[in-house]
């Protein structure tokens, strides 16, 4: 398909730039938002339509919405960077767009073309040029779509909305690295063979809220999530996957299946192997990580995905007690694998794989 051509409709009132500056000093994340969006619109007859940049602003949606009842809802996560050549990379935006394709398969949604999704994407990084940092921080872009028709019976929606916004977002660690504390789940789990646990949807992150408000209430940062079958195998974390390095330099990650395939995960997998470390997609017990942190068998463990690239697991805590990980601190393979990704995803490492596609303003 011909990707469609974008309609600019001109914002009536973009943000000044002391104000921009001002709020792209300390913006955190996902709090200040650019100021434009992309909207494309799906109906059965047209396919895709009505391909727009235009002002960020709120949705007019009816109360029946069927998003809003049965949560028929996908999204994806990718960052924009700012070359110090001038310019933007995205990083695997190819993968963002696949992986888009296979939720919106599970979720019985219309596919986006990849065509269609990276034009999309770097309409929006033209468009909010001025929104994208420099230094350590970064864009990060949310595609996502959800279904729009006003219908309350329980079948696939028979129209939807593409959309992406972006916030400009600081270093994810403010005032350098830090480990991260998580909590194991032993009551909720987040996904079942059969279920949505590899699509990237709204629904997931619903369900996964309990156990991440447990995970507050006991002091951690994040939650990790056990299998729903036995509970007794390392899935992931509420919002990254998860891995495993060993002193005889293996690392191990849980397989595929029920888990989000991060495309960070894919790439850390990559730079491992290419590192000289053996890399093991497998089942991963609790109890094992138990036993492998206090014989000391375990050196490091971390946790990746595109908001917080990688960081390391300090702190480990359950209903029983908690162990460290290491010396709790980052460790040495957390520490490289982190500065060979961030180094090709900022353009100040040469892109071997050619997992980078440059956008110009
Ligand atoms: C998005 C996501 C990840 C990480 O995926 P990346 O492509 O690396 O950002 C991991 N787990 C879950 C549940 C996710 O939603």
């Amino acid at each position: 398909m011909a990707t469609l051509a974008f309609e600019t409709i001109p914002h009536g009132n973009p943000t000044p730039a002391d104000k921009r500056a001002a709020l792209m000093a300390d913006p955190g994340f996902g709090k200040v938002f650019s100021d434009h969006m992309v909207t494309i619109r799906w109906t059965p007859d047209k396919g895709w339509h009505e391909a727009q940049v235009r002002a960020r602003e709120p949705f007019r949606i009816d109360p029946a919405a069927a998003v809003l009842h049965y949560a028929q809802e996908i999204f994806e996560g990718m960052k924009a960077y700012r070359l110090p050549e001038g310019g933007f990379s995205l990083f695997r935006p190819e993968e963002n767009a696949r992986r888009l394709n296979a939720s919106a398969e599970r979720m019985a949604m219309p596919e986006v073309p990849e065509e269609l999704f990276l034009a999309a994407i770097e309409e929006l990084v033209k468009a909010d040029a001025d929104w994208v940092p420099g230094g350590e921080g970064s864009f990060y872009l949310r595609p996502f779509m959800f279904a729009s028709e006003a219908f309350l019976g329980v079948r696939p929606a028979s129209e939807y909305i593409f959309c992406v916004i972006g916030c400009p977002v600081g270093a994810y660690f403010k005032g350098g690295f830090k480990t991260v504390s998580v909590w194991i789940s032993e009551e909720y789990t987040r996904a079942a063979p059969g279920g949505t646990g590899a699509a990237k949807c709204g629904g997931n992150y619903a369900a996964s809220l309990s156990a991440t408000k447990e995970a507050f209430a006991n002091g951690c940062d994040q939650v990790v999530f056990l299998d729903a079958v036995e509970r007794k195998w390392i899935d992931e974390l509420g919002g990254m996957n998860v891995f495993f390095v060993m002193d005889d330099n293996t690392i191990v990650t849980p397989k595929l299946g029920t888990i989000l395939p991060g495309i960070t995960r894919a790439s850390v997998i990559r730079l491992a192997e290419e590192a000289g470390y053996t890399v093991k997609e497998e089942l991963y017990s609790f109890d094992q990580w138990q036993a492998d942190a206090r014989s000391g068998r375990m050196r490091e463990a971390f946790a990746c995905g595109t908001a917080a690239v990688i960081a390391g697991i300090g702190t480990v805590k359950y209903r029983g007690g908690e162990f460290a990980i290491g010396n709790s601190g980052d460790g040495e393979t957390t520490t490289q694998l982190r500065a060979k990704l961030t180094g090709i995803q900022r353009g100040t490492a040469p892109d071997a794989y050619s997992w980078t596609r440059k956008v110009q303003a």
